[in-house]
């Protein structure tokens, strides 16, 4: 017989029918047993006679065939969509036994230890609360596909396997077997590649990316994380932001009705009024902060290029190399359109550099950021050389860009903004980690795989390492 899910039965009133899921719980009234069966959709009251359920435990797994019934009026909850009726049980048949769990699930979860809810994720992740955030988030993963396909960006994929970018965190790195010595980098973000792609004539790109950085531990990071990273041709800063405004208002409308966005278009505050204003980049503009459905979105825009680096003594980027530095003053002959004048690009003037980027800041977090990229090579070996790389070392690392930029590129930029974090602020989480299926610890472990762990000595063989760690 075909199986119904839970939250169909009450279409199915007089039928017979079968469904499947786990024993959410079991009371027993003497010869009767009342059973709620949960599956992806819901649950059902099912009612059978003690000696069919006698063995069934909670979070066993069953096929339950019965006829619908209607419940009698005093009996009906009008709080679950099923509560109209329940399944009289005429056979069950056991899939498999389950263990107590090792804690509740059917609470929020926020009251038991974090490390145990991640050693048995599988079982957390049966919380409703959980199951609401993965299927928002799918919600809003979906969502943006379909603006950005209406926008005429086109999706492409990009390694993983990659060489390192320098968005200023550490590079996880893999050991190449088949050339002794020499290791891949895990994409910081796909940055290059997007630039790339631009050369190649893709005008509008996008990709739900995923980015690896080795971040010392920080309160709410995850060494992987998920972006909507994008990159336009053609375009000025102010059309990045315009898109990105849309998407944002579109998201909250269709995925949270409920939310109320304070200010459309979102205000453009330069970085230096949101230092001077609230003594942050990332300023929490709410009206009311009490009110947990409302949303203040902002662009800090005008940030410096470079910040100095006390610890290593040298000149950094703020948000990255590849960035345009500003133009402060109307463009003319001699300048890079919309950027300084070469000759103003230097160490000596490196503290008063700003930079044609964006941050997209909503309630106090930074949601994103991104760039209108520079394209001249010979300014960007100079951004390289104030930032201490010799142009040897830029040519290194940096020669396969540097060339494509010789090939005729178009102006472009690009955003990334993040979408776990998004996700997080919009549902009011205390955590990244409360909507992603599988996240690390807060320092970087996964507790339920056991990783990161040692690997065998034929592995550590073919691949030319020797382990002088003991863990
Ligand atoms: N690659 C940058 C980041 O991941 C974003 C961008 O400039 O587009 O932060």
């Amino acid at each position: 017989m075909k199986r119904t899910f839970t939250a169909e039965t009450p279409l199915q009133k007089g039928n017979k029918v079968n469904i499947a899921g786990w024993v959410q719980t079991r009371r027993d009234h003497g010869k009767i047993v009342f059973i709620d069966v949960r599956d992806m959709k819901g649950v059902v009251q099912v009612v059978c006679t003690n000696e069919l359920a006698k063995e069934l435990r909670p979070e066993w797994v069953v096929e339950i065939e019965g006829t619908v019934k209607e419940r009698p009026d005093a009996m009906k909850n009008p709080a679950i969509e099923t509560g109209g009726i329940e399944i009289a049980a005429e056979k069950i048949t056991v899939f498999s036994k389950a263990k107590t769990l090792p804690f509740a699930i059917d609470t929020d979860g926020y009251e038991i230890g974090e490390e145990h809810r991640l050693k048995y994720r599988y079982l957390d992740l049966r919380r409703p609360r959980l199951k609401r955030n993965l299927i928002l988030r799918n919600r809003v993963t979906q969502l943006i596909r379909e603006f950005m396909l209406e926008e005429e960006f086109v999706e492409i994929e990009t390694p993983i396997l990659t060489k390192s970018t320098p968005e200023g965190a550490r590079d996880f790195v893999v050991p190449s077997r088949m050339y002794p010595g020499t290791f891949y980098a895990l994409p910081q973000s796909p940055q290059q590649y997007k630039q790339l792609l631009q050369i190649a004539g893709f005008e509008r790109y996008f990709q739900i990316a995923r980015c690896f950085r080795d971040e010392d531990p920080r309160a709410d990071r995850q060494p992987e994380f998920t972006q909507l990273d994008l990159e336009m041709s053609f375009v000025e800063q102010e059309d990045i932001l315009d898109l990105t405004e849309r998407l944002y208002v579109s998201l909250v409308k269709t995925v949270f009705p409920e939310k109320k966005i304070q200010q459309v278009p979102f205000p453009r505050i330069p970085y230096k009024e949101a230092m001077k204003k609230w003594k942050s980049d990332k300023p929490d503009i709410r009206k009311n902060k009490n009110d947990p459905n409302e949303l203040a979105f902002a662009f800090i825009v005008d940030f410096p290029m470079f910040e100095w680096k006390e610890k290593e003594k040298r000149w950094d980027a703020v948000h990255h190399p590849f960035t345009k530095i500003r133009n402060p003053r109307p463009t003319s002959p001699g300048q890079s359109p919309g950027g300084r004048a070469k000759s103003e690009i230097r160490k000596e003037n490196a503290k008063d550099l700003l930079a044609q980027q964006y941050d997209l800041v909503l309630n106090g977090f930074e949601i994103g950021g991104g760039s209108i990229r520079e394209t001249d090579p010979e300014i960007l070996e100079t951004v390289f050389e104030i930032m201490g790389h010799t142009k040897e070392e830029t040519r290194e690392k940096f020669g396969h860009l540097l060339e494509a930029f010789e090939y005729g590129v178009p102006p472009h930029g690009g955003n990334a903004p993040g979408i776990d974090r998004f996700i997080a602020v919009v549902l009011n989480e205390p955590s990244i980690r409360e909507v992603i299926a599988f996240p690390k610890t807060g320092d970087s472990r996964d507790l339920m795989m056991n990783s990161p762990s040692e690997i065998a000595p034929t592995q550590l063989k073919e691949l030319h390492l020797r382990n002088d760690a003991k863990p």
